[in-house]
């Protein structure tokens, strides 16, 4: 049941107040003599009629008639009628039922701009339609530099330009897919929570999410007449956000406005990325030349505690036999005694006599001012000295040879 009809010397469009040709409804509608109308698609003589919704539209005299335009239904008329409502509603040309001038195609609505420098093929397409089949027909399209956008009733799965509408009462509303972008931003009292593991973290670059979202067939008429929504199906999807799972679906509408956000959103957080790798990067060597010389430290400790231990075992009986010639009594041995500083304390009647070897990072007033009334032995003039400097200026030091231990 086509909207438009050839007659009164041109095309008549049923949608349009004066039929497109500045004349009324009413020169075409239950006239006498009826106006001659025929089919332009398969010029079967059609009569102007209106459904029970007030919907304008031309029937076939014979209603068995064998038609491309016979098997539409009351929704796919309101749904052309509204596209092309919407497209001059957007200041472009719509022509219903338009046919390439090769028969190549026929459009629900043919939109056109008005520089005449864009066309875009409005398709109806309620029933179920093969993929190949609207592969097919968007291929043949394109040939003549026609976009098309399919408008379907259920999800489908080609990956052709196309949005599900659904109806309720007069109210169209394009349910999908589009896809809008949400730009977020870390919390700016805190740092980004991609970055909290850098010393000096840099400003959240922001992040984002692609979320599904609808809007009235009219205002996205209106979008895609004014090139402001793009199918992504033909190009590169819209870029991942970096840290965001969710990728946006392949075949979506968005606005070039979301995608170069998207864009820019994803360009700052890699940049970042490459920043924070780097400083990740000297971060890691930092801490590692930092534990490497920790633990040459522990070595070097390690190796004067065992020459210390090595020396005091050595220096102790030689020590014990030099105070007990002088004493006349065999001294005990305190090692590690920590009142001096760490050295063996040699004590003989009673009270310390001596101490070996003591270190002298250890020695501090104190211990220094314990160390005056005794003697201190130790293995080496560097050792003397080293232990001289803590000590008080008459402090009584007394280096023992190591032969002197198996003497
Ligand atoms: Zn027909
Ligand atoms: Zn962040």
């Amino acid at each position: 049941m086509p909207l438009v009809a050839l007659g009164l010397g041109g095309s008549l469009d049923a949608t349009q107040a004066d039929l497109g040709r500045g004349v009324s409804w009413h020169d075409v509608y239950r006239v006498r003599p009826r106006a001659e109308l025929t089919c332009p698609a398969c010029s079967g003589a059609v009569h102007a009629k209106v459904s029970r919704l007030g919907l304008r539209f031309f029937a076939h005299d014979s209603a068995g008639r064998p038609c491309p335009l016979n098997g539409e239904t009351i929704e796919h008329r309101l749904l052309k009628s509204a596209v092309a409502a919407a497209v001059r509603l957007a200041g472009w040309h719509a022509r219903l039922e338009a046919a390439a001038p090769d028969g190549a195609w026929r459009a629900d609505v043919l939109a056109t701009s008005p520089t005449g420098d864009r066309a875009v093929a409005w398709e109806v397409q309620l029933a179920h339609q093969h993929d190949a089949d609207t592969a097919d027909r968007t291929a043949r399209y394109a040939l003549d530099r026609v976009e098309v956008v399919w408008i379907f009733m259920r999800p489908a799965s080609a990956g052709v330009p196309n949005v599900v509408v659904e109806a309720d009462g007069h109210d169209l509303t394009v349910a999908g897919p589009v896809a809008r972008f949400a730009a977020t931003r870390c919390d700016t009292a805190k740092p980004c929570v991609r970055l909290r593991d850098l010393a000096d973290p840099p400003a959240c670059p922001g992040h984002g999410v692609w979320e599904a979202a609808t809007l009235p067939l009219d205002k996205f008429v209106a979008l895609v007449c004014r090139d402001a929504i793009t199918w992504t199906g033909d190009g590169a999807p819209p870029p991942p956000v970096a840290h965001e799972p969710e990728h946006p679906p392949a075949h979506v509408w968005t606005s070039s406005y979301y995608l170069r956000q998207a864009d820019a959103i994803a360009a700052a957080n890699r940049a970042l990325d490459e920043q924070a790798a780097g400083e990740r990067d000297r971060e890691r060597r930092r801490r590692e030349t930092e534990s490497r010389r920790r633990q040459s430290e522990e070595e070097r400790r390690t190796a004067n505690r065992d020459a210390l231990r090595r020396r005091q075992t050595l220096l102790t009986p030689v020590a014990v036999r030099a105070v007990e010639s002088a004493t006349g009594q065999r001294p005990w041995a305190l090692p590690g005694d920590v009142e001096h500083a760490m050295g063996v304390t040699l004590i003989a009647a009673g009270r310390p006599y001596a101490v070996v070897c003591p270190i002298a990072g250890r020695i501090t007033d104190e211990a220094a001012e314990r160390l005056s009334d005794l003697t201190v032995y130790v293995a080496s003039v560097p050792e003397r000295d080293a232990i001289a400097r803590r000590c008080r200026q008459d402090q009584r030091i007394v280096i023992l040879h190591a032969e002197q231990a198996h003497g």
